[in-house]
């Protein structure tokens, strides 16, 4: 069973305004680990069971029974030129810029095997990212090679959203505008902090000014969006350094701002280990950057859209937030709801119909099956109808911090509440602390309660129900 239905269509009001409460107390109690749910099943459930034969078996059949959903692209850069200690991408760090015609070689290889698997008249593109690494480490002639090849194999819709991530530190007013004439119309720049003792921490010195010059240059070329990346708990920063962080980037005004926690996680991210502990602010001093930020962004006119997502109030996500379209997937929140993830480049992760694939994370497997003619699928998983479930369930209060029973009953097939009585019992807990609001018909999420939607979610997730298996995953908050 593979039902799409919009079940935050007819949320309460109060769940329409993105209000968001901060209650330290509270998430000091929740301060655990726990899964981001940008897919569910969560990317370590994927088995290598599922591979390159599967993945092509669906992408040649994933519009069968006639609903014709158009594609989002994802497409993973892996290379950068510097490496920035907290760290935790899939990189391949490297000033060997030949590396890059290699690898871009290859993708042009696997995008002409991906798109002869789709069936005929199936390659509508409305949506597309490209991510990494730093996209920007390869000169606009690559890029402009790339974007050709994805015009050549995909029907790109002229009136689409196409997204690119930019370092700043490697880029200039010229390359933006090139880049907005390759037909990219949204762009997000990594921030992080501009104090200088953060950044020699991290190993990331940005200029202000440049970074500035860079979104005033997206702006005047005609981006319709312009995106700026902040890390808080990274070493070094105080209160009163991410205070002037956050007024300078207010003061640039760009229309999404991703705040992201920093998850210290050394034993699994090699660069972090350069980071000394000892600079790493207080957990209580952590709690207190992102009341702060929470504060300056929401005080600004920044709407809380959910997981370390803000917008402006008329930014294409807060207006689908606001009107029940927003979805979520690989890239955070997105408001083609509709659309089938196809990934491309080394260890990139898609989602099409009911399943989820993810690419060999090593250039070596990468370049040694689309040698061989094959899909570079390391490993997925084809989601059981308990899975399709609980991810609308999960998908849904994160994006609209409000469920309607009544929906996931007639979509699913199922009572609500037997299926997920036990959930429902843990939930009270949630309750009393004010953090959920539970009725005859509704599951909503109180402001109190949108920083742990985390926690909320976590009832729901059938793969998590040992305490050991949570520590595996970064802190909530
Ligand atoms: S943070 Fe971004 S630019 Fe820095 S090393 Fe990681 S992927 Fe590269």
């Amino acid at each position: 069973m593979f039902l799409h239905a919009n079940l935050a269509k007819k949320a309460p009001m109060s769940s329409l305004v993105s209000a968001v409460e901060v209650d330290l107390d509270l998430i000091r109690r929740f301060d655990q680990s726990g899964p981001r749910y940008t897919s569910y099943p969560t990317a370590d459930r994927f088995i290598e069971a599922f591979g390159a034969e599967a993945y092509e078996s669906w992408l040649s059949r994933r519009n069968v029974g006639g609903v014709q959903r158009p594609l989002s692209l994802y497409v993973h850069l892996p290379f950068c030129n510097t490496i920035c200690y907290y760290c935790g991408c899939n990189k391949v760090v490297t000033r060997d810029k030949s590396k890059g015609d290699v690898y871009l070689k290859h993708l042009a290889a696997e995008i002409s095997l991906q798109s002869s698997a789709l069936s005929d008249h199936d390659s509508r593109v409305e949506q597309m990212h490209w991510g990494g690494g730093t996209p920007n480490f390869f000169r606009i002639e690559q890029l402009a090679g790339l974007f050709h090849d994805l015009r050549n194999n995909f029907d790109m819709d002229p009136n689409g959203e196409y997204s690119i991530e930019i370092d700043p530190r490697y880029a200039d007013a010229a390359y933006i505008m090139q880049l907005r004439d390759l037909g990219f119309n949204r762009i997000s720049m990594g921030v992080q902090d501009f104090d200088s003792e953060v950044q020699r921490a991290v190993h990331r010195i940005q200029s202000e000014s440049l970074t500035m010059e860079l979104i005033a240059a997206a702006r005047s070329c005609g981006f319709q969006s312009v995106n700026s990346d902040l890390i808080y708990g990274l070493p070094k920063q105080t209160l009163v350094s991410f205070d002037r962080t956050l007024a300078r980037v207010i003061d640039a005004s760009p229309d999404r701002i991703a705040l992201y926690n920093y998850a210290h996680l050394p034993h699994l991210f090699k660069p972090q280990r350069r980071i000394n502990e000892a600079d790493l602010p207080a957990p209580d001093t952590r709690l207190k950057l992102l009341g702060l930020a929470i504060k300056r962004l929401t005080d600004a006119g920044y709407v809380y859209i959910g997981m370390d997502h803000f917008a402006k109030a008329d930014d294409s996500l807060a207006v689908a937030q606001r009107q029940g379209r927003l979805h979520r997937n690989f890239q955070g929140y997105s408001t083609h709801a509709d659309c089938d993830l196809l990934a491309l480049g080394v260890s990139a992760i898609g989602g099409i119909g009911p399943t989820y694939s993810q690419n060999f994370r090593g250039l070596d497997e990468y370049y040694e099956c689309l040698g061989r003619n094959i899909l570079p699928i390391m490993r997925g998983i084809e989601l059981t109808a308990d899975d399709l479930l609980r991810r609308a369930v999960i998908h849904t209060l994160m994006c609209h911090f409000a469920l309607s029973k009544e929906s996931l009953a007639i979509s699913y097939l199922i009572d609500f509440d037997s299926y997920f009585a036990t959930e429902l019992t843990e939930l009270r807990e949630f309750e009393q602390l004010g953090l959920v609001n539970l009725d005859e018909e509704w599951i909503t999420v109180t402001p109190k309660g949108r920083l742990l939607v985390r926690n909320i979610c976590m009832v729901f997730d059938r793969y998590l129900h040992h305490d050991r298996e949570r520590r595996r995953y970064s802190k909530v908050i």
